[in-house]
């Protein structure tokens, strides 16, 4: 199949640069593109994406970019990022425990690395390092198992002690009621811009010829003789040779459509920001014991996660005592926040797995893909776990990165328990 030429008929895309911003900036700012075009859908695609969050954006550049499918399109019920991906806190790291785990979130971090430079698009990743707090023994005995278990994967990863903890995050309260006894650093882990991942991804994947339509719901499959062919949606039936869906929330939801369960439950995740103050906090820190983790954004404010309310439901708003229960261990570590107004909270419905690791599948029905449950943490892998999905729905068989990610490992007993690095209570 080739692909269609992008932007066919049309100006070449624009290249990103010193040289065009300084051409744009003496034409006023009055020739920019828009980042990627506004397409009506075609009949038929050979891959529709179903989710246009980072991980579907992603899924649909590595494919247009590194495999032979050609019609590819993206479908997105409201716009772009609209989900977790703009509603998350940002932090990527990949010192999770298990070796598979290791493969998945290491391959990931390793792309982090040059991404800006492979879409053209600053997506302002920042390695400013991630410390994992220990309060008490068990914590320390978990950081110490985990710290092996890093090192023998190779992912980066080195024991604090409290004092350490302290040199590198002055404004800590390392004596306070929840005493710091040291800490779990990874010094390649950081954070990037959320929206111009998605906005990065998707205008590459346009670029190269990727039709990305927002506002437009997938109600439906169209299942022939167990074979997926197509989907419905407000604008009519799509049919497509094979479809991933990359929903995180509502993945459920779908395979519900496609008529199958699969074992998630979508629950509740906020997270809040501090009115922006001058650089005081450069480092992620996280404490898993006591649900609470902080990094400051470049604009200054201090972004602030809790835990996942233990309810399920869709609407993207957390619980006030679930608000009140971070806040208390948050004054308690960092008092000074006490002085600081909230500007704003928010939620977004993660997809939870029993084992707290994600789910890169085929599925009861042929050429239908799912990549769900990423929970708390997808964020961070959201170029590792395109780059797998894609050349899994590509090649009709899953990569050897995502295999051990199927659905089916919920019957074969094969989980890969990541309860413990999952760092937000669940
Ligand atoms: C408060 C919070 C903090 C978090 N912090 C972190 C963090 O610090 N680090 C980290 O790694 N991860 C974090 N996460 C998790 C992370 O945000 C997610 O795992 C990740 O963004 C999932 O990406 P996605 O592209 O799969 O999902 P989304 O961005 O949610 O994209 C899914 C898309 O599918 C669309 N969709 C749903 N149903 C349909 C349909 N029927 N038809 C068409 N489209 C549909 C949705 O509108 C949505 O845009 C956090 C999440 C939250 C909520």
């Amino acid at each position: 199949m080739t692909r269609p030429l992008p932007r066919a008929g049309k100006k070449p895309p624009q290249k990103y640069s010193i040289f065009s911003l300084a051409r744009q900036a003496m034409q006023g700012h009055q020739g920019w593109q828009a980042a990627w075009r506004s397409p009506e859908p075609q009949p038929e695609y050979d891959v529709i994406i179903v989710g246009g969050g980072g991980h579907g954006l992603a899924t649909a550049y590595y494919l247009a970019k590194e495999t032979n499918v050609g019609r590819i399109a993206v479908l997105e019920k409201g716009w772009l990022a609209g989900g977790n991906t703009a509603r998350n806190t940002t932090i990527i790291r990949s010192n999770y425990l298990c070796d598979e785990s290791a493969r998945l979130y290491g391959h990931a971090h390793d792309l982090w690395e040059g991404l800006s430079q492979d879409l053209n698009y600053n997506v302002m990743f920042s390695p400013r390092g991630v410390i994992m707090l220990s309060h008490n023994v068990h914590d320390q005995q978990v950081a110490a198992r985990h710290y092996h278990a890093l090192n023998l994967n190779g992912i980066d990863s080195t024991l604090l002690s409290a004092e350490e903890v302290k040199e590198k995050v002055p404004l800590i309260n390392i004596h306070g009621r929840y005493p710091v006894l040291g800490g779990l650093y990874q010094a390649r882990a950081g954070n990037a811009r959320h929206d111009a991942v998605a906005w990065g991804y998707a205008r590459a994947a346009d670029q190269m010829g990727v039709d990305i339509i927002e506002n437009c719901p997938v109600e439906d499959f169209v299942i022939e003789n167990g074979v997926v062919k197509g989907v419905q949606t407000p604008k009519g039936v799509i049919r497509a040779g094979k479809v991933g869906v990359v929903a995180a929330g509502h993945s459920s939801v779908l395979a519900e459509m496609a008529g199958f369960r699969m074992p998630l439950e979508s629950v509740p995740l906020q997270a809040f920001v501090s009115e922006p103050i001058k650089p005081c906090f450069d480092t992620v820190v996280m404490s898993n014991s006591v649900h609470i983790y902080m990094s400051q954004s470049d604009k200054g404010e201090l972004v602030i996660g809790a835990g996942s309310d233990n309810y399920v439901s869709y609407t993207q708003r957390g619980s006030f005592d679930l608000f009140d229960h971070a806040v208390q261990p948050l004054l308690e570590l960092y008092p000074f926040v006490a002085r600081l107004r909230m500007l704003r909270q928010w939620a977004g419905i993660v997809d939870v797995t029993r084992d707290r690791s994600p789910i890169i599948t085929k599925t009861p029905i042929e050429n239908l893909f799912f990549n769900c449950g990423w929970g708390t943490g997808g964020f961070k892998a959201t170029p590792g776990s395109g780059h797998v999905f894609a050349h899994s729905i590509a090649k009709g068989e899953m990569h050897d990165i995502a295999a051990p990610f199927g659905m089916d490992r919920f019957s074969t007993g094969a989980l890969i328990d990541e309860a413990a690095a999952a760092a937000v209570m669940h």
